[in-house]
């Protein structure tokens, strides 16, 4: 089984992703717990070349390779084996994050970045993808709130950006109605938990 988590900037991904791989875990369920850009080593190092706050000349489409270069990498290292394997692979971002951000938001065109992801990825499309669906403006103020993040390049970008993302990912809900489900993240970190285990518990006995 493959779930991803999707949304903007303060969605409160991470954290919630931390709840859910909790409760699978207490249910002795076998999680295997990732992110992109990264998850392993390549990935990680690919990650740092792209987020680098000094890489203010990095192209689009440069970009967008990148992020598609990691992807590949990511997904035949580590996701294809687990899901081989008969694990439950819970993964930060994945191909929805690039169609609304490089494709939408810095406007490269969502068919160029979903035909280099189609190659990246050769059709395998996550079982369930969580939409974590924040206002910019809630999302930016509990990124200001939070001391333990790390400060990168997309940081610099303004709220128009954001709200950009955010229309990019209605896109890509148009496009995949039946693999994404919509959750409302300007609701408090417990009440977007339990939205999500609602839908995961379509897919797991917990
Ligand atoms: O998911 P996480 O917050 O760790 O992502 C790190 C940064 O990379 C974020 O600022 C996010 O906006 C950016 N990003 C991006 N395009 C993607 C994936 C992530 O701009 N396809
Ligand atoms: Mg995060």
């Amino acid at each position: 089984l493959f779930i991803t988590v999707e949304g903007g900037e303060g969605a409160g991904k991470t954290t919630v992703l931390d709840r859910i791989e909790a409760k699978l875990l207490e249910e002795g369920l076998d999680v295997v717990r990732t992110r992109e850009p990264g998850g392993i080593k390549i990935a990680e190092q690919i990650r740092n070349v792209i987020l680098d706050v000094t890489h203010t000349e990095m192209d689009s489409r440069t970009e967008a390779l990148l992020y598609a270069a990691a992807r590949r990498q990511h997904l035949v290292e580590k996701v294809l084996p687990a899901i081989d394997a008969g694990q439950i692979v819970l993964c930060d971002r994945f191909i929805d994050s690039s169609l609304a951000y490089q494709g939408y938001a810095r406007q490269i065109g969502f068919d160029e970045v979903k035909a280099i992801n189609e190659f990246a990825i050769e059709g395998y499309l996550p079982d369930l993808t969580l939409f974590f669906d924040v206002d910019p403006k809630v999302g930016l103020t509990r990124i200001d709130l939070d001391q333990s993040r790390e400060i990168n390049r997309l940081d610099q970008e303004k709220l128009d950006f954001h709200q950009r993302v955010r229309d990019g990912y209605q896109k890509v809900m148009n496009v995949y109605p039946n693999r994404i489900k919509r959750i409302n993240a300007n609701l408090s970190i417990d009440e977007v938990f339990t939205q999500a285990m609602k839908e995961i518990k379509r897919y797991v006995d917990v």
